[in-house]
């Protein structure tokens, strides 16, 4: 049975930002990969008071500490002289440390200084955890059976190299870390993660695979994640889940784990060997990117228009002056006659439109800031439009974001009705 694991990241430039902590997002995803559960990370400065508090309470639910950060030679670096004390434990010198400090100074021609004398102290009892391109080296102690310490420097590429070289053999040598936990993201859009969390909330009782709701740019996400001994049976446990939640949550549920709204639109398209084109207004040419990004979109997507000004809305896409006098260039009317211009145009299966008030300014009463229309033309030339109020607090690029998404949603949505009929 593995250890109940915690991250313990001590430097004062993590709290005050300067450094982004990747040293804990990387022992996280190691853990999550060997199976070994942690429940909790801590940043801390370079105190030794509250490195001591956090090492209380860190002690008293976890089994594997795994600390990064303050094994420098400088005075501020104070992880391993702060250990030793808070266990009661005398520090001695290494003298392979100091051999190995002095080897890596001579290469570079340059003479040891004496403050890294200080990184050859270890704790008596406590085994070296060598650090093969830097000069502080880790260490493995146990100062009491049952607790296991790492440390490590906080350079993340000499922590990777250690933890890859030394710590994974360790922990495997005495029979942890040998399951997975495995994790699948169901990716939904159009509906909000409180409705969604409604509809599935049984589910988050569940042990084994867990399984939680996430939002994320707009799209929200449920991730099932399982531990088994491998990769294959995390999978199984996770499958009938997975078809229950699909079952429940129906058509919201674009797509896992790498999928992306544009991919499925791509998939669909192709699948019912159907063509599309865009008209843009307001998110100027932002459906377009995404659409493109997808490799191989070129079998699928044939092109549009930036129709930003209603000039090109008339020229270019056929919309009526008379449309645009009576409704204006925000509106249903105007959105359904842009996605059957851009259509006929280029002649494809499907056509879908965009156009909004991205704001800052433009908004009325009326017609305010976030206020979208998404038009689309299907195979038959029949247009609909769909109205969406995206609100103008998260700013233009959150309109225009959002704009773009759902009307690749509602294409999708289109689509999979096509393929019921
Ligand atoms: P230290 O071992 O505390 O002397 O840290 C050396 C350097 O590693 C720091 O100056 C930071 O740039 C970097 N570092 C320390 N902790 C982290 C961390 N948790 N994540 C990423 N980088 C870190
Ligand atoms: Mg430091």
């Amino acid at each position: 049975m593995s250890p109940i694991a915690e991250i313990i990241c001590v430097g004062t430039e993590l709290l005050l930002g300067s450094t982004l902590n990747t040293n804990a997002h990387y022992l996280a995803q190691q853990l999550a990969h060997l199976g070994i559960s942690h429940y909790y990370q801590t940043v801390v400065g370079d105190n030794p008071e509250r490195l001591k508090q956090v090492l209380d309470s860190a002690c008293a639910r976890s089994q594997l500490l795994i600390f990064t950060g303050g094994l420098g030679p400088t005075p501020d670096d104070l992880t391993t002289e702060t250990l030793a004390d808070f266990f009661h434990t005398p520090l001695e010198e290494r003298t392979e440390v100091i051999d190995l400090i002095r080897q890596r100074y001579a290469q570079r021609g340059r003479i040891m200084s004496p403050s890294n004398r200080k990184q050859a102290l270890l704790p008596k009892g406590s085994h070296l955890l060598p650090n093969p391109t830097g000069t502080a080296p880790g260490m493995i102690w146990e100062p009491r059976p049952g607790l296991v310490l790492l440390t490590f420097p906080g350079v993340p590429t000499e922590m990777h190299r250690m933890w890859q070289e030394t710590a994974i053999p360790y922990l495997k040598g005495r029979g942890w870390g040998q399951q997975v936990i495995h994790s699948r993201l169901l990716r939904y859009w159009g509906i909000a993660e409180a409705a969604l969390a409604e509809k599935v909330h049984p589910f988050f009782q569940l042990n084994n695979p867990t399984v939680a709701p996430y939002v994320s740019y707009g799209e929200v996400h449920l991730r099932i994640s399982a531990r088994a001994s491998s990769v294959a049976e995390a999978q199984a446990l996770i499958k009938p889940v997975e078809d229950k939640l699909r079952h429940i949550t129906g058509d919201d549920c674009f797509g896992a784990d790498q999928d992306s709204l544009a991919s499925v639109v791509g998939d669909l398209l192709l699948n019912q060997e159907a063509s599309l084109a865009v008209a843009e207004s307001c998110t100027g040419g932002g459906l377009g990117q995404l659409l493109t990004g997808v490799p191989g979109s070129s079998r699928y997507f044939i092109g549009g228009a930036i129709a930003y000004d209603n000039r090109v809305k008339v020229s270019l896409l056929g919309v009526k002056e008379e449309t645009l006098a009576r409704e204006g260039a925000v509106s249903h009317s105007v959105a359904m006659e842009m996605a059957l211009g851009i259509q006929s145009r280029l002649q494809t299966t499907w056509g879908v439109s965009i156009t909004g008030i991205a704001g800052p300014e433009g908004g009325t009463s009326e017609k305010p800031v976030g206020l979208v229309y998404i038009g689309i033309s299907d195979e038959n030339q029949q247009a609909r439009s769909f109205e969406f109020n995206f609100g103008s607090i998260q700013g233009r690029e959150w309109v225009r974001r959002l704009s773009a998404h759902t009307a690749l949603d509602i294409v999708r949505r289109e689509l999979l009705t096509a393929l019921k009929k």
